[in-house]
């Protein structure tokens, strides 16, 4: 974690980010906890890769930057650059399309391989509102983030439901592991 020296409203910036398949919610989460809106149509025009968000964790002030694919997931054009220096990551499926679900071991595997070795990976289960579409049970959901040791929650962008939660729970394990190290 750096200490920003140039950045006066913070006492630590870090960098996280978004993964997960096209359409899963990825944008949607990034609005809604950085500038609370939530966009019916997939995507702005122009995206924005990357917001930031301060939170407070103890008496200290936290900045994460947090970066989203902005799409580029449907051309494979994820490289190695998007990862770098990353100290967390969101992982995000749809809870209505399995085929999201099965593929978090392809995304696991790249954050693994291009990753921070002791990132903070939060395995977010999003569109808990469209409970009638369900695809993925909370149980499959639960083992696997036992088994990847990942932190785990189903969030809903378009109801504004754990969005908050699951952003913080990131950015304070984060300052936590990162706080250990400092000692
Ligand atoms: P991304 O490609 O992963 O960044 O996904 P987007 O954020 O662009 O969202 C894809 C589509 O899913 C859009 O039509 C969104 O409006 C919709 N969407 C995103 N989050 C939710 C949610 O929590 N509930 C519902 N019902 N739709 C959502």
């Amino acid at each position: 974690m750096a200490n920003t020296s140039n950045d006066e409203d913070c006492d630590y910036l870090f960098k996280t980010v978004l993964v997960g398949d096209s359409a899963v919610g990825k944008s949607n989460l990034l609005s809604r906890f950085a500038k609370d809106e939530f966009f019916l149509d997939s995507k702005p025009t122009i995206g924005v890769e990357f917001a930031y968000r301060n939170a407070k964790v103890g008496d200290k002030i936290v900045k994460a930057q947090i970066w989203d694919t902005a799409g580029q997931e449907r051309f494979r054009a994820i490289t190695s650059s998007y990862y770098r220096g990353a100290l967390g990551a969101m992982l995000v499926y749809d809870i209505t399309r399995r085929p999201t679900f099965e593929n978090l071991t392809k995304w696991l595997h790249e954050l693994r391989e291009f990753g921070n070795q002791d990132m903070v990976i939060v395995l977010v289960g999003n569109k808990s509102d469209l409970k009638d579409l369900r695809e993925v049970d909370v149980d499959d959901a639960q083992r696997l983030a036992q088994l990847e040791n990942l932190c785990f929650m189903e969030t809903s962008a378009k109801d504004n439901l754990n969005v908050e939660d699951a952003f913080l729970q990131m950015i304070t394990k984060i300052y936590e592991i990162a706080s250990l190290k400092n000692l």
